[in-house]
């Protein structure tokens, strides 16, 4: 079973700054297209994201959960279905193992869905994205959407490709199937 991996704020809802409204969720326009397109190609979707918001105390595990929920319901209005949404709740100084670029949530999901990194990808806006992946000898994809165009020049010769937006990545992943 081929499973992607994605961060979620820059990448499939527009990166509001420690979000935590619900109401202020927002998936940036090809999300949606994008998921499906590799959903259809035969790859399950996984979220992992870095909320260190949580650790830094700017809002809670539950104000999370619900603005992950409403993205849930937004993308399943496309039949996009999220099958898990894993998360790092530490501040950069606790030095977890979870707070990607650290491979702790990954593992995670191996362990929970017997996934070969080998058939997955990593996709994200950040350099921690792509090197979550490469922690992993995932293939990896970053995104031009969110703080991507910033990392950009960070992860040339790291990411397996470069994209404008989720849409683009699915279309590279299925060319590369
Ligand atoms: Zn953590």
């Amino acid at each position: 079973m081929k499973y992607i991996l994605l961060d979620r704020d820059g990448t499939i809802i527009v990166d509001k700054h420690y979000l935590s409204d619900p109401e202020r969720v927002e998936l940036f326009p090809n999300s949606a297209q994008g998921l499906k397109t590799m959903q259809d190609a035969g790859y399950k979707l996984l979220v992992t994201t870095n909320q260190s918001g949580i650790g830094r105390g700017y809002y809670s595990e539950e104000d999370m959960h619900a603005v992950n929920t409403r993205m849930s319901e937004l993308l399943s209005g496309y039949g996009v279905e999220v099958k898990a949404i894993y998360f790092c709740p530490h501040a950069p100084e606790e030095d977890c193992g979870c707070r990607k670029p650290a491979p702790g949530m990954f593992d995670q999901a191996i362990d929970d869905f017997g996934l070969d990194p080998k058939e997955c990808y990593v996709i994200g806006d950040k350099l921690c994205d792509v090197e979550l992946g490469l922690a992993r000898k995932a293939r990896s994809i970053l995104v031009r959407t969110g703080k991507g165009r910033r990392e950009e020049a960070s992860c040339v010769g790291k990411a397996d490709y470069i994209a404008d937006d989720l849409l683009d990545a699915a279309n590279f992943i299925i060319k590369n199937k």
